[in-house]
């Protein structure tokens, strides 16, 4: 699923959220630096090269549509969350209800303690259209301190108004991605040494028997 080899690194991203908040606008702005308009609800997935600190990445997207059952059970059983090696959470700042969903998605993946490297997940919370001040009902704090109780990235954005913005949100989840592929790869390192040591006790205590 995910290479780390040398310089390389395959990383998978899987956009959520519910309908209308913008996920496939901001997909879109990432890799085309465009804003259409309208984008129907066409599932699909992209796969993108990126450029971050000097290093190449492929990125893989999923732009899936939403759906309803949100319970730790099915979300596990998800192909997309499965594959992912991090998420996009989006919200739209004048959507409440979006904002309520992205809280819940985080309290069940935060409940996937059990999943080996599920806990650490990379996680990228996203509040979008912020260009509609006016019509906003979650505060920015708001969404900051989701994140910060979540220890995940948070930006505010817009899709229809920035493209850098929208660059950061996809730059620094790789930028997650890769340091959590390296302590995963450190961790393997480290179990392997534990379990040899462990032979070699295990070893000694029979002999002396
Ligand atoms: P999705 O269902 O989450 O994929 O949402 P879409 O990307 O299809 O966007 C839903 C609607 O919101 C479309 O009409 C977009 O033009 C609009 N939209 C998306 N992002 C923004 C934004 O940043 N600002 C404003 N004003 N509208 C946006
Ligand atoms: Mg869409």
């Amino acid at each position: 699923m995910t290479k780390l080899n040398g310089q390389r690194m395959d990383a998978n991203v899987v956009v959520l959220g519910t309908d209308n908040v913008g996920k496939s606008a901001l997909i879109v702005r990432f890799l085309t630096r465009r804003f259409i308009g309208e984008y129907g609800d066409i599932e699909s997935l992209y796969t993108h090269n990126v450029v971050v600190d000097g290093r190449e990445q492929i990125l893989n997207i999923w732009d899936a549509p939403y759906s309803q059952d949100l319970s730790f059970e099915s979300l596990m059983c998800e192909k997309r969350v499965q594959w992912a090696d991090g998420f996009v959470l989006v919200y739209s700042i004048c959507d409440r209800a979006s904002f309520n969903t992205v809280s819940r998605l985080i309290q069940t993946i935060k409940t996937a303690k059990d999943f080996v490297g599920f806990e650490k997940m990379p996680i990228v919370i996203v509040g979008n259209k912020r260009d509609l001040h006016h019509r906003r009902t979650v505060l920015s704090e708001e969404g900051r301190l989701l994140a910060l109780s979540a220890d995940c990235q948070f930006y505010e954005v817009s899709a229809a108004e920035n493209y850098h913005s929208v660059l950061m949100v996809f730059h620094g989840l790789v930028d997650r991605i890769r340091e959590s592929k390296v302590s995963v790869k450190k961790l393997a390192g480290i179990k392997s040494i534990v379990k040899s040591m462990s032979a070699v006790f295990a070893r000694r205590r029979t002999d002396s028997l």
